[in-house]
């Protein structure tokens, strides 16, 4: 039985192992959590049933995450991951192709690919803005909007998103990184029932590795988005997780402030290599890639337009520290 032949055939995950010290990959948050908020999910978890299946909809966190946003729990769904809900989505509307606009988060091609969906790409313009995905919205299943965007950093114009949603295609506003950003389009659900923002608690909330992820849209889709997912889906521990760092969203707060003022301080330092950017990560015109994974430090290199660029994941004061004598030592050499 020749395998290969029957399966869609995908690229293996690849996964960098080693002694690296410093991981600015992934745009992980580099805050754990501390140990007395750890202590209280434990209590939390101590009281919590393992026998028991989880609420079929994940509904407790849906109403803290509906009231931390001012919305209703018919307007909030949960996933593992957003990732998750990039699939659901694809899965739930009808149409011939998605459209993406590179670069940009490659999951979206990645599920279409899955889903047999075809793919259409209206590149960002040179300034990583939307060009006119408008004009390709005829039979589409989706439009896909990623902002901040991932790996440029840059917002797009809330404008540019208003006119996307007036085609009246679906359109998936991922703003997995809008924390960090100065303002977010999540209230133009109340407008258009077209529009699905998709949110995470990987990035600001520092909790990537609970996998819990949401999206905002309309009732209506909401629960037609309920209806194709396996129930069950959120496991009591990452649910209770979730509800509890909502609690906490003062600590949040501060850090995010913290990787926002690192951020600035990294894009001054590189200003002539850097792009501004309103997420966790900046985007930099530097071919260091080797370069610092020799020294232990491990970023995301890119390709394709951006080849000779890497992503940098804002870390810690130290671990920035680092980043940036670094990189300096490469432009000095380079
Ligand atoms: N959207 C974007 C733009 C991302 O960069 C990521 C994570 N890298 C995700 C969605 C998925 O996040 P998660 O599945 O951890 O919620």
């Amino acid at each position: 039985m020749r395998i290969r032949e029957m399966v869609k055939s995908f690229k293996p995950y690849r996964v960098l192992e080693g002694n690296y010290r410093i991981w600015l990959d992934k745009n992980e948050n580099p805050f754990d959590l501390p140990p007395e908020i750890k202590e209280e999910i434990m209590e939390e978890l101590r009281k919590t049933p393992f026998n028991r299946y989880p609420h079929i909809t994940a509904d407790p966190l849906r109403e803290k995450i509906a009231e931390f946003l001012g919305f209703e729990k018919e307007n909030v769904i949960v996933g593992n991951g957003s990732d998750e809900l990039i699939s659901l989505i694809l899965k739930l509307f009808e149409g011939k192709h998605i459209i993406v606009s590179s670069p940009s988060f490659r999951m979206y091609d990645f599920f279409a690919k899955l889903e047999g969906t075809d793919l259409v790409d209206v590149p960002l313009d040179e300034h990583f803005n939307l060009q006119n995905v408008e004009d390709y919205a005829e039979n589409a299943k989706a439009i896909f909007i990623c902002s901040p965007n991932n790996p440029t950093g840059n917002i797009q114009k809330r404008e540019k998103i208003i006119s996307v949603l007036e085609s009246g295609v679906p359109v998936i506003l991922d703003e997995a990184y809008i924390e960090f950003a100065k303002k977010s389009n999540v209230d133009l659900v109340n407008e258009y029932d077209n529009l699905i923002v998709l949110r995470t608690f990987s990035k600001a909330f520092g909790l990537a590795g609970i996998r819990v992820g949401y999206a905002v849209a309309s009732e209506e889709v909401i629960d037609y988005l309920h209806r194709i997912k396996a129930p069950f889906g959120l496991n009591s521990l990452s649910m209770k997780t979730a509800e509890l760092m909502l609690d906490h969203y003062d600590l949040v707060k501060q850090n995010i402030n913290y990787i926002i003022k690192e951020r600035e301080r990294i894009y001054k330092e590189f200003r002539g290599y850097a792009y501004p950017s309103e997420a966790n990560f900046l985007l930099l015109r530097l071919d260091a890639y080797e370069f610092l994974l020799e020294k232990g430090i491990v970023v995301r290199k890119l390709s394709g337009r951006l080849d000779g660029h890497i992503r940098v994941t804002i870390g810690k004061k130290e671990e920035n520290d680092e980043l940036i004598g670094a990189l300096n030592e490469f432009i000095e050499r380079f």
